[in-house]
């Protein structure tokens, strides 16, 4: 048989030494492999399956063996089949909760920044956003406080105990971010950016991958592959809104991606419903059926004074429409079995 048509996985009882035993079987029988890693599991692609039945019994048994599928098969569901469960700082997205991160489109003043914080923390947010290097449609438009605001991140960190997400936009801005971050976003502009998924990859660190508006359900898997194939698994794919024919909101959120991701990959999904909709009074319908398609985690703009907001601020929740969204989001959540939250409860992070 051909094609390297199944994988092998060896979960943590396995030892390297084992694997290693394996890779020697592989490439003696004519079906040479590579070893690749998802957190700690390793997983070999086989190409010829007589080779795997003429293994010696000294060879330890895989744990799974998993049809190839699709080009971005380390992100299958079948290779974990209880889902990847991805650490913010003291928050974890993926574990069944619904994690609600929250917080400004960009980083504009202290104040600002601070005072928003405060407010997502006080309603149930386990963790942050806010953009310091935003890429715009239009060059005139505001492009972040870059540097500075990141500054402000890690102060309203301080405050609250939130880890935060932002975005990246260089692959040179990687390493110097990775310093503060407690992790990265990529947004929907970026998703085939190539050498920005390798870059983060390597950083190890957690990362919200945004789907591109004119990209496909395989095509985001495909990106996050990237991510996973540096070996690293804390990704989280976040539904955004795509464009379609339909201008009577700013993107089509698209609900159907997140029940088939949930389906086909082990990675946590998140929704976006303020830049999917565009609109505050989109947000809590959209974040209602995200939850019921099976959402793990929210991305929410939150601002305390929207109407000043120096980006996106026509989406923006106030502090009010905020804390009634997060008490109605609660007993829903319920009513499907679940429960916010995103792990731990909200603790004191140093900051690093
Ligand atoms: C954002 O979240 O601030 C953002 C720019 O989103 P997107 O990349 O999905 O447009
Ligand atoms: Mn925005």
């Amino acid at each position: 048989m051909a094609n390297q048509d199944l994988l092998l996985v060896f979960d943590e009882t396995v030892t390297r030494a084992g694997v290693d035993g394996w890779i020697r079987h592989l490439e003696s029988a004519g079906a040479p492999t590579q070893m690749y890693r998802l957190g700690t599991s390793f997983v070999l692609p086989v190409s010829d399956v007589d080779a795997i039945q003429e293994a010696g019994s000294d060879l330890p048994a895989p744990t799974r063996q998993v049809p190839r599928g699709s080009d971005a098969w380390l992100g299958r569901r079948e290779l974990r089949p209880t889902g990847t469960a991805v650490s913010l700082g003291p928050t974890t997205i993926g574990d069944g909760s619904v994690a609600v991160l929250a917080g400004p489109c960009a980083v504009e003043t202290p104040e600002q920044m601070m005072a928003t914080a405060a407010v997502v923390a006080k309603h149930g947010a386990v963790g942050l956003r806010g953009g310091v290097f935003k890429p715009r449609t239009s060059p005139h438009s505001f492009q972040g406080l870059q540097w500075d605001g990141l500054d402000l991140l890690v102060e309203a960190r301080e405050r609250t105990g939130l880890p935060f997400v932002t975005e990246v936009i260089e692959p040179e801005h990687v390493k110097r971010l990775a310093e503060v971050v407690d992790g990265f976003q990529i947004g929907a502009r970026n998703m085939q950016n190539f050498a920005l998924l390798t870059a983060v990859g390597q950083s190890g660190l957690p990362v919200v991958l945004k789907r591109g508006f004119g990209c496909t359900v395989e095509e985001t898997l495909a990106a996050g592959e990237y991510l996973l194939l540096e070996g690293n698994d804390q990704v989280v794919l976040c539904e955004r809104g795509i464009r379609t024919f339909e201008p009577s909101a700013r993107f089509t959120l698209d609900l159907t991606a997140v029940a088939l991701w949930k389906q086909r990959t082990h990675l946590p999904v998140m929704v976006d419903p303020s830049h999917s909709g565009g609109r505050p009074e989109l947000v809590e319908p959209l974040s209602l059926a995200a939850i019921g398609a099976g959402a793990d985690a929210l991305l929410i703009d939150v601002h305390v004074e929207p109407q000043q907001a120096l980006c996106d601020g026509n989406q923006a929740l106030s502090p009010e429409q905020f804390a009634g969204l997060m008490g109605r989001l609660a007993p829903a959540a319920a009513g499907l079995g679940r429960h916010m939250g995103g792990g731990t409860s909200v603790r004191e992070c140093s900051p690093t």
